[in-house]
């Protein structure tokens, strides 16, 4: 199966995708996590580079921390990370991208990835937003970054990929505190008592948060696949545990001598 967006769709001046589990036939993994031989990542990147008609030389890559750090990209960083975890982008969770031919890419395993691409501007973001990042609001403070750039929030599309719903992330009552005294007025939206423990609704979250940044609804599209619930098409970090690799989520704005 493939992931798509029919909002991003719509646009012929771009590329992107959200990777699943398997490709014909064989576990896929662009992530350098647990994959013994690091050849067979970057020999996934460059299928990655075929399949959606990317040049491997434009991927960047970071090195997650579930923080909420951005970084703009320019040509300079094109091939950061790609053979190499040590030379990815250190210590970042989303990139900003306002040049074409650049290829920034997160990678998710049921955190949430998100795309935001701004037609007008030609400007692209991805985002690792788990909840840690959801709760540093890292999605509302990558908009507020392209307002500054020049987007208006009512031209940017925001779709958000495959992540664990609602349907299966638990979380303990430290993580619950955390979201009921930050969002005391979404309690209801967010969060689900199960089994005395909790469970947590990013997928609202991350639209209430868009929605607050002055992203229109009809520029929202959220792709409602659980990784969890899926787990056979999607790394699960939940799931699979310490064998899980990742899904990768990028977008390429194409040069127009392409
Ligand atoms: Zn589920």
């Amino acid at each position: 199966m493939q992931v798509r967006f029919k909002l991003l769709d719509a646009f012929k001046n771009i590329r992107y995708f959200s990777t699943t589990r398997f490709y014909e036939g064989y576990v896929f993994n662009p992530g350098f996590v647990n994959h013994i031989n690091k050849n067979l990542t970057v020999n996934d990147r460059t299928k990655l580079s075929h399949i959606y008609n990317i040049p491997l030389s434009s991927f960047v890559f970071g090195n997650q921390t579930h923080s909420d750090h951005i970084t703009h990209i320019n040509a300079k960083d094109k091939g950061k990370g790609l053979y190499r975890k040590e030379d990815a982008v250190a210590n970042n969770d989303a990139f900003i991208c306002t040049e074409p031919d650049i290829c920034p890419v997160v990678f998710s395993a049921d955190c949430v990835p998100i795309i935001l691409f701004d037609p007008i501007n030609s400007y692209t973001a991805v985002i690792h937003s788990g909840w840690r990042g959801t709760l540093n609001e890292i999605l509302l403070k990558t908009i507020s970054k392209l307002n500054q750039l020049g987007s208006n929030s009512s031209d940017i599309i925001c779709c958000n990929g495959p992540s664990a719903g609602p349907c299966c992330y638990e979380v303990k009552d430290d993580v619950f505190q955390l979201f009921n005294d930050k969002y005391p007025h979404l309690h209801e939206l967010i969060l689900t008592p199960f089994n005395n423990q909790w469970k947590l609704n990013l997928w609202e979250l991350l639209k209430y948060q868009a929605l607050s940044s002055g992203i229109l609804q009809k520029n929202i599209e959220i792709s409602e696949i659980c990784t969890m619930c899926n787990s056979s098409l999607f790394h699960s970090a939940r799931i699979h545990k310490d064998k899980s690799g990742r899904n990768a989520t990028g977008i390429y704005l194409i040069p127009d001598n392409f």
